[in-house]
């Protein structure tokens, strides 16, 4: 008698226990009553390689990646997408069968599909996009925006060599704006996206000067705790449209439940419920 393996699956990071994900794939399985796990997995950097190649003799179909392994899990990947290599980081691997491990990188899908949701008069064409912040998570966004035609991406960093790496990497149609300036930026802002850690509960307040917003402005923050930041609520009490940062946490994952678990799921008000709770 043959049994099919309960699919497992799971995220790595360190440290691990904040994150919303084991409540998200849990909430999908149930709503979907699928059989399977997600399981918080902290593991240090020296044994990232070790474990890799044990999970899936452990029934792991695959698992995200997050802080500090992103960039170290591409490259102990065998197979990795086009955007993932662009971005320069892997959160999600996929286990195939024949043994090898596949790499992608969902932040800026999810990023995008956020934005299409929350917002859906959002068209990325309408003009230049500005983005604060020139880490991992801006990388995802810019190579994103990129990918559904903003015409001009303005990135703006508090390390500004930072901000000038990425836009070599992406290209012309991405130049760097000096920090102390990013406030006279946003004037031009069709798109404006906080992905600095700035306005997240217990880190420093942002200080960019939000006047120059204009109401035809889409603005999005990455941080979600708070929900709304203070980026979000200026810009909406000035008549723009914002979308907060949790969304782009939920649809990241969609791609990946759809490949672990064969259902692609739903990101409705219940997916943000179960993931607030
Ligand atoms: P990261 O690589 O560490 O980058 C942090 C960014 O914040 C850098 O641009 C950094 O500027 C800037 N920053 C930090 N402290 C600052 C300060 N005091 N003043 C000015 N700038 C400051 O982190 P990340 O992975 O890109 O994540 C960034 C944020 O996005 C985090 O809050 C994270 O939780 C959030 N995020 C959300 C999602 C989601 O699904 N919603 C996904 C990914 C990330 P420097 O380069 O000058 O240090």
């Amino acid at each position: 008698m043959t049994t099919e393996r309960i699919p497992l699956a799971g995220v790595i990071g360190s440290p691990i226990a904040h994150s919303k994900s084991p409540q998200l794939h849990a909430h999908w399985l149930r709503t979907y009553g699928l059989s399977g796990y997600y399981i918080p997995m902290d593991i240090v950097s020296d044994d990232l390689e070790d474990v890799l190649a044990t999970l899936p003799r452990m029934g792991f179909v695959g698992v995200n990646i997050t802080i500090p392994h992103k960039q170290r899990a591409l490259d102990l990947a065998d197979l990795v997408t086009d955007r993932a290599t662009l971005i320069g980081a892997a959160n999600t691997l996929i286990f195939r069968k024949d043994g090898k491990i596949h790499a992608d990188n969902t932040d800026g899908y999810g990023f995008v599909e956020n934005l299409r949701q929350g917002a859906p008069d959002w068209n990325p064409k309408a003009g230049l996009a500005v983005v604060l912040g020139a880490g991992g998570a801006a990388r995802a966004v810019v190579a994103s925006l990129l990918d559904v035609g903003v015409p001009e991406v303005q990135i703006t960093n508090r390390t500004r060599v930072r901000a000038e790496k990425l836009a070599e990497d992406f290209g012309k149609r991405v130049t760097v704006v000096d920090w102390v300036k990013a406030g006279n930026i946003l004037e031009e802002a069709s798109t404006v996206v906080n992905t600095t850690s700035l306005g997240m509960m217990g880190k420093p307040e942002m200080r960019v000067p939000l006047d120059g917003l204009q109401k035809h402005a889409f603005v999005t923050d990455l941080v979600y705790n708070p929900l709304e930041t203070r980026l979000l609520r200026t810009a909406r009490e000035m008549g723009c449209v914002t979308v907060d940062g949790l969304g782009m946490l939920l649809h990241q994952a969609v791609p990946a439940f759809e490949r672990w678990f064969g259902q692609r799921p739903e990101v409705d008000n219940a997916t943000r419920a179960a993931v607030l709770r």
